[in-house]
């Protein structure tokens, strides 16, 4: 029995992972008790090899009072028995630590991630770079799950796929298209975490478990990765934000002038070529300055703001609006003859002229809650014989016409 003991701990001495253990110790229960078949169970061990082991002899493997797993036989001998009544608590204990040191590889591999997403955050800004970097690193990571990463578009609010390349599975996608809050399936095999930063939602991160149910462990880690990659994500969009702004106008989200200037000469060109009609709006807030003498800067920029948000609202996708100065903003209208621009600059001054600004969270001071401001709009549709700058400054002509003759109307520059 001794001998047999030192033998043991010899095998038990030499391994390093359940594979090579649960080897090492068939070879030693063959040669020394007979048996074939040797197996062991723990709660790593995947369900089949369970199914597999029933009705043999299993021995059970303790941690304390409780069950941890079983050492599982071909048949069953007395002199086996009595062997494994001294021997098992050792294996346990082997077992044990072969678990705890898996556990403590995961985790070492786990804050090698989260170290790698920081620098990613430092060092890089573009998303298309971004993404598949971490998507990679998280397939890694969760060898046994499908990982999805999908990423909020800011103006449909809704959540598209940017990795992988596809997602077919339908149940994925009816949770992300609705999520709020943290998703785990009812067969537990799939978590959705909402990817929030500074209180915006950028993105959903989705892990699919191809056998197991998704361990709690597991969950951890993918709640600490979805705080960081959030971060990344939001650190991206801002600095595409920043981008925007230099070909944007940061207020209006219109073109600036420089920009307003470049698709203008493209559209003459278009529209010449093409020998299809164009026409151009300038217009001019009536007053303007009365609104921040009386009111304040602050109330003012407001106004700008939802002049520009009624302008964007009565314009086909293909129109082009700009920010030409100040308070003066040029509409470009492709494919269009002067009859219906004059529609299109009509319902315009219309919507303007009747809509109430709320100015009380601007300036919670004035006595006056709401304010309405009226345009003045002049337009020009081109001809033949016109360069680019002829377009914008006809119609500006005709905007000092309206100005001229009582405000808050719309003039058709003739000649
Ligand atoms: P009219 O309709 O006859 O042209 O009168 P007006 O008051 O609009 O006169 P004017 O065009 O000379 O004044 C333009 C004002 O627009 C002056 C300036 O205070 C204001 N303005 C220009 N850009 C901005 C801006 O970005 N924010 C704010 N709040 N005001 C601006
Ligand atoms: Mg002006
Ligand atoms: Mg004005």
């Amino acid at each position: 029995m001794l001998e047999k003991i030192e033998k043991l701990s010899k095998v038990l001495n030499e391994s390093y992972s359940e594979k090579s253990l649960v080897n090492s110790l068939g070879t030693f229960f063959e040669k020394n008790f007979k048996t074939k078949n040797f197996s062991i169970i723990t709660e790593n061990s995947d369900k089949n090899e369970e199914n597999q082991t029933e009705d043999i002899f299993k021995y059970p493997l303790h941690k304390h009072k409780k069950v941890i797993g079983w050492l599982c036989f071909s048949e069953e001998t007395e002199e086996l028995k009595e062997f494994l009544k001294y021997s098992a608590p050792f294996i346990s204990l082997k077992i044990q630590n072969i678990i705890l040191s898996d556990k403590m590889q995961k985790n070492i591999n786990f804050h090698e991630i989260m170290k790698n997403i920081a620098k990613i955050i430092e060092t890089q800004y573009e998303l298309n770079y971004v993404i598949p970097i971490i998507g990679e690193m998280l397939d890694k990571f969760f060898a046994d799950c499908l990982i999805y990463l999908f990423l909020k578009d800011e103006r449909t609010q809704t959540n598209i796929l940017a990795w992988p390349h596809a997602c077919n599975d339908q149940t994925i996608l009816k949770i992300v298209s609705n999520i709020q809050t943290p998703v785990l399936t009812p067969d537990k095999k799939a978590i959705a975490l909402p990817l929030k930063s500074e209180g915006r939602e950028v993105g959903v991160l989705v892990a699919k478990s191809t056998n197991d149910e998704i361990t709690s462990k597991d969950t951890d880690y993918l709640i600490q990765l979805s705080v960081q990659i959030a971060t990344t994500i939001h650190r991206a969009n801002v600095y595409a934000e920043i981008l925007k702004h230099a070909t944007l106008d940061a207020l209006t989200g219109f073109y600036n002038r420089s920009q307003l200037e470049e698709r203008l000469k493209q559209e003459v060109s278009n529209a010449k070529r093409q020998n299809s009609p164009l026409c151009g709006i300038m217009t001019d807030i009536d007053f303007f300055k009365g609104v921040n003498d009386t009111y304040g800067h602050a109330v003012g920029d407001l106004v700008l703001k939802t002049i520009a948000k009624i302008i964007r609202g009565q314009l086909r996708e293909y129109d082009i609006a700009g920010r030409y100065g100040g308070e003066e903003f040029s509409i470009l209208l492709p494919f269009t003859k002067i009859e219906e621009a004059k529609h299109v600059a009509e319902r315009l001054r219309k919507n303007i002229e009747e809509k109430e600004i709320d100015i009380s969270k601007v300036n919670p001071d004035s006595d006056v809650k709401k304010i309405k401001v009226t345009l003045s709009l002049g337009i020009y549709e081109m001809t033949k014989n016109d360069n680019d700058e002829d377009l914008l400054k006809k119609a500006d002509k005709a905007l000092y016409q309206a100005k001229n003759t009582g405000r808050n109307k719309v003039v058709v520059h003739n000649g």
